[in-house]
């Protein structure tokens, strides 16, 4: 049953199986459910005590009706999820949902695990394999590697640009091994982004070695962070029955999944989107008008967006409820000075780091509270901060304490192939390493 349809075209659909191998619709527009499912039933008869995976396992198969039934879901929720999102009260009105439990210390660990999971059950099934080809700045790239990494029929090829990632995103991409390759690209985040999409337009290559995409803009990706809004909001639920969220934003998936989740049944007062100096959405929410620009660089690089693509997203769903986006959700924005200060001040009050773009969140957070004094307000911390440790110590003049799977990635040898930041250097890389050893995906 096809129950995805693109945000361009409703006629466009697919079932969920096309849809996380095919990332965006063929019309250009991105998938989005169609069916609402109802959680309130299931998230009341929770417990506030209940674990992540407990709580997953309950509410994926009305998520996912016809892919993840009752049977299976305990066993998709524990082998995507080893890892848990922990709440920590910052202060009476204030909490920080951690979501930087995963290997990657980041909490698109989330999303890329669930796809991971999904794309090897699929291919599991018909003896297929698939290449992920995925472009870089730091973050993403991470995430998928871990995710995909030792997963069946699953090969993955990240780009990054050689000389503009930062030590540690180097290392979390190029000791892997086994089925993670990362190339080294002489050149910029755009032309690793280029050379991608030129490959993915050239149909021969992608046919014949299985080319899939685990960007962002994946519905796999997406639905399944809508797990750690459910959570917070059902452990918080005795201090916090209708919680504000504060959320980090750059390319606005994780609100959106925030936004859906409250869709679904979840209570949530409102929907606070921090960002940094690329301020296109914040400036949509005051004017009614979206500029896209070009993207300025800043201390949460990870939110350096200015054309954030879920924005799509989020006006179908605002669209559909005949609902104007402003009622729901609201935006601050914190340029580099602020977040410094953020930092700073969040670690001399509550001895607590934050990342620089959690400290956008905690920003906003403290703006709302400051109008809004009885709320409760969840600010998602979207990475941890010893993977931003030059800015955190820049700020505190201390640097947090690294977590050991990242000091890990820091002993191992380096494995990266130097590129020319072309595409006929990666299609002959692809040649090289693959061959015709894929049979063709049905996908
Ligand atoms: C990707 C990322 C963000 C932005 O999330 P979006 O879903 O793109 O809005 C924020 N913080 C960190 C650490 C990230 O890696």
């Amino acid at each position: 049953m096809s129950r995805y349809v693109s945000t361009r075209d409703s006629s466009i659909s697919a079932e969920f199986r096309s849809v996380v191998f095919r990332g965006l619709a063929p019309d250009g527009g991105l998938y989005m459910p169609t069916e609402t499912p109802m959680l309130s039933n299931a998230l009341e008869s929770c417990g506030s005590d209940i674990s992540f995976v407990e709580l997953s396992e309950r509410v994926l198969p009305l998520i996912f009706p016809d892919d993840i039934d009752e049977r299976t879901a305990a066993d998709v929720a524990r082998t995507a999820f080893p890892f848990a999102p922990q709440i920590h009260q910052l202060h009476e009105r204030l909490s920080v949902l951690e979501l930087f439990h995963g290997p990657s210390c980041a909490f698109k660990d989330f999303g890329a695990s669930f796809l991971a999971h999904m794309m090897e059950h699929y291919l599991g099934k018909g003896g297929e394999k698939a290449v992920i080809l995925t472009a870089t700045s730091g973050d993403t790239g991470s995430a998928v590697a871990r995710a995909f990494h030792g997963r069946d029929n699953l090969e993955v090829v990240i780009l990054y640009p050689s000389g503009r990632v930062s030590h540690l995103q180097e290392q979390q991409l190029t000791t892997l091994g086994g089925n993670v390759c990362a190339l080294e690209v002489q050149g910029s985040f755009d032309d690793c982004q280029a050379m991608v999409k030129e490959v993915f337009q050239n149909e021969q290559a992608r046919e014949r070695y299985s080319l899939t995409s685990a960007n962002s803009i994946n519905l796999g990706r997406l639905l399944p962070q809508a797990l750690y809004y459910l959570y917070a909001a059902v452990r918080l639920r005795p201090i916090a029955p209708e919680p504000v969220f504060s959320v980090p934003s750059g390319n606005f998936g994780n609100v959106c999944a925030g936004v859906l989740a409250w869709r679904w049944g979840m209570p949530a007062r409102r929907f606070v989107a921090a960002t940094n100096a690329n301020d296109v959405v914040p400036e949509y929410l005051a004017s009614g008008v979206y500029r896209p620009r070009p993207s300025v660089q800043t201390l949460s690089n990870a939110m350096d967006v200015g054309n954030p693509s879920n924005f799509e997203r989020l006006a179908s769903i605002f669209a559909s409820l005949e609902m104007p986006m402003t009622e729901m959700m609201e935006s601050e924005v914190a340029d580099d000075e602020q977040t410094l200060s953020e930092i700073r001040r969040v670690h001399s009050s509550y001895d607590y780091f934050v990342c620089p773009h959690t400290a956008t969140g905690t920003f906003a957070a403290e703006q709302y509270l400051s109008r809004n004094p009885n709320a409760h307000v969840v600010t998602l911390a979207t990475a941890h901060p010893a993977k931003f440790v030059e800015t955190v110590e820049r700020a505190v003049g201390i640097a947090p304490e690294i977590p050991e799977r990242l000091a890990e990635s820091l002993q191992l040898p380096k494995q990266a192939t130097l590129v020319p930041p072309n595409s006929t250097g990666l299609l002959e890389f692809l040649a090289d390493r693959y061959g015709d050893s894929f049979r063709r995906s049905s996908v």
